[in-house]
């Protein structure tokens, strides 16, 4: 992406508002963290937890019956939560885990849509000191085993369709000690398999206080699976001091105000879903909107209008979808609560900014962060002219650079490595049992983020594109390595490589170059054969969109399959320097 060809979309200036903005960006002099720690609540203990943050501390005063959440499940149920019954529900849950012999750092997950019961199991496992990794729903059975294995997780939270899809993995991993089965509103018929426990009977035998253990800010809390572009996906950890970035970029970087509806379109199985969809409303004490449903776009201009959302949080591939479902579409809603809306997890085109301007009222707000840095690290602030096309400025008390392959600082305007100052608050800290691979990423004082962007004479940032092979699709991160994997495990495939090719409205698509083994005979019957194999073992999200037959796959004399290679072929670019290609 280069320069944004529209002209700087201005505000008024900041008192004109009528809900005065969070943060001035021209006043960030003097900025410190300790005030934003002080602001936390601490446990009694003198820990930090983030279930204590979220939840305990808004449910022990005057927010106590203030509603927490408002589900609205895939068939229309709906279900509110106060802070007062969050902290019940997941002291409760947090209660069970102990009487199943739970211990601090055990490894916990999630495989479940977006029930409440999601909510209050991820805020249990955290008062429970254990760390919770949540997974994305749509991942089939390969991703699930992988990142269980990895992390030697004790227990899985799931719910029986999903627990279906899993059942061929869940004997193949020796550390995981119990499957609790979610059977929401009775969903399904028969729940249980022999050895899983049910939610309810497991909540119904636990205590119903219970003290969150006394965590320190730096004990590990979650963890995300992230792809990179070698090897299989690694588990970046955060810890419960990430909570007070989490806070203070909710207030700044999403403006949040105590009388707000909130809504995070994403799904807790990514890090947007937890530091966003449930840190940064809940510990500033915002009621926030969770939809269960999938994406439609009447389905979720609705859920505006219904619920009177007045922050939204979504992401670029949505907002290409709306556009491209049509202007009368929003015109049929009353959108009028929405007040501020931003955008994440991939470019933001400077139309769809515009866009938004036109359709909802008001335009996107841009902003950066990734997995490893657990918080909103760049943004569009609200009282802040938006440049169409850019990032945003960094948020105080964070410092972002532009440096070339030796960490020389880059000129203004010019593209480099985008890198961050090392120690804010919400760092990841560590690729489990990988440090390796974590240390890697810190190279001359700088956490490398492997993007490239520049940055302009006014201090913001413009993404340019990934340093690496990983794929961006549709906002999900997608090791190229992974499904390459995949491939060859389908019997007919000799090699795999796999490469993102750009698309207009998931910015790219997974495409993969394949070559058969000797003797079996190309057919479409073949290719679709081969993506259905790779949908059900990945998922529908990862699984390649487009596969061209190939005879061979350019190779590295070591033997590294030549993705840029690949991709300057389909693109129609420069080849560039072939000088390493295995055939001279
Ligand atoms: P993840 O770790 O899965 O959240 O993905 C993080 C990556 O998504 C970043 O390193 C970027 O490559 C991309 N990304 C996130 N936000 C943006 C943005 N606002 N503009 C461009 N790329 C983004």
């Amino acid at each position: 992406m280069t320069t944004s060809s529209f002209e700087t979309i201005g505000k008024p200036p900041i008192d004109q508002f009528e809900v005065k903005p969070n943060l001035n960006p021209d006043d960030v002099s003097g900025f410190d963290w300790q005030q934003l720690y002080s602001e936390l609540d601490w446990l009694p203990g003198g820990g930090l937890n983030k279930a204590h943050e979220a939840i305990d501390r808004h449910a022990n005063g005057p927010r106590r019956d203030k509603i927490a959440m408002i589900w609205e499940g895939k068939n229309g149920e709906r279900e509110d939560y106060t802070f007062g019954q969050m902290k019940r529900l997941s002291d409760k849950f947090a209660g069970a885990l102990q009487n199943l012999g739970v211990e601090t750092g055990d490894r916990l997950f999630l495989f479940l849509d977006r029930i409440p019961e999601l909510y209050i199991a991820f805020f249990g496992i955290l008062k429970a000191g254990a760390i919770a990794g949540p997974l994305f729903s749509a991942f089939g059975p390969d991703p699930v085993r992988d990142r269980l294995e990895d992390s030697g997780a004790k227990l899985l939270v799931t719910q029986p369709d999903l627990r279906r899809k899993v059942s061929g993995i869940l004997g193949q991993l020796p550390a995981l000690e119990h499957t609790i089965i979610i059977n929401k509103n009775n969903r399904e018929q028969t729940a249980l398999e022999a050895g899983d426990l049910d939610y309810y009977e497991q909540m119904d035998a636990a205590p119903s206080d219970f003290e969150i253990v006394n965590t320190s800010q730096y004990d590990y809390s979650i963890m995300h699976y992230t792809s990179g572009t070698t090897g299989k996906p690694k588990g970046a950890v955060h810890r419960h001091q990430a909570a007070v970035q989490q806070y203070a970029t909710g207030k700044w970087a999403l403006d949040l105000h105590e009388d707000d509806i909130y809504w995070c379109t994403a799904d807790p199985g990514w890090v947007t879903g937890t530091s966003y969809g449930m840190m940064a409303p809940w510990t500033n004490g915002v009621t926030q909107l969770i939809y269960e449903g999938g994406f439609r776009a009447s389905a979720w201009y609705e859920q505006i209008q219904k619920h009177k959302v007045t922050v939204w949080y979504t992401a670029p591939t949505a907002i290409r979808m709306l556009m491209k479902a049509g202007d009368d579409v929003p015109k049929r809603y009353d959108l009028s609560s929405l007040r501020f809306s931003a955008s994440v997890g991939e470019p933001l085109n400077p139309e769809a900014v515009v866009w938004g301007e036109g359709a909802i009222g008001m335009p996107f707000h841009d902003n950066w962060w990734q997995t490893e840095t657990g918080a909103i690290m760049c943004a569009n602030y609200a009282a802040m002219p938006i440049k169409p096309g850019s990032m945003g400025r960094p948020i105080p008390g964070v410092e972002l650079g532009i440096v070339d392959d030796d960490f020389n600082p880059a000129p203004v305007g010019e593209d480099g490595n985008l890198v961050v100052r090392p120690n804010w608050p919400s760092m990841f800290h560590a690729y489990w049992q990988n440090p390796t691979m974590y240390n890697s990423k810190f190279r001359g004082g700088w956490y490398v983020t492997g993007d490239r962007a520049r940055v302009d004479e006014d201090g913001y940032f413009w993404f340019q594109g990934r340093a690496d092979d990983v794929i961006n699709t549709a906002g999900h991160l997608v090791g190229p390595f992974e499904v390459e994997s995949a491939l060859i495990e389908h019997p007919d495939v000799a090699e795999a490589g796999v490469i993102g090719k750009p698309d207009p409205i998931a910015m790219e698509i997974v495409k993969a170059f394949v070559a058969l083994n000797d003797g079996v005979e190309e057919s479409t019957a073949l290719r679709n054969d081969i993506m259905r194999f790779v949908r059900e073992k990945l998922s529908t999200a990862v699984a390649p969109r487009e596969i061209d037959f190939i005879p061979s796959l350019p190779k590295t004399r070591s033997g590294k399959i030549m993705r840029r290679l690949l991709k300057a072929r389909e693109l129609g670019l420069p080849e560039g320097d072939t000088s390493t290609l295995e055939d001279g």
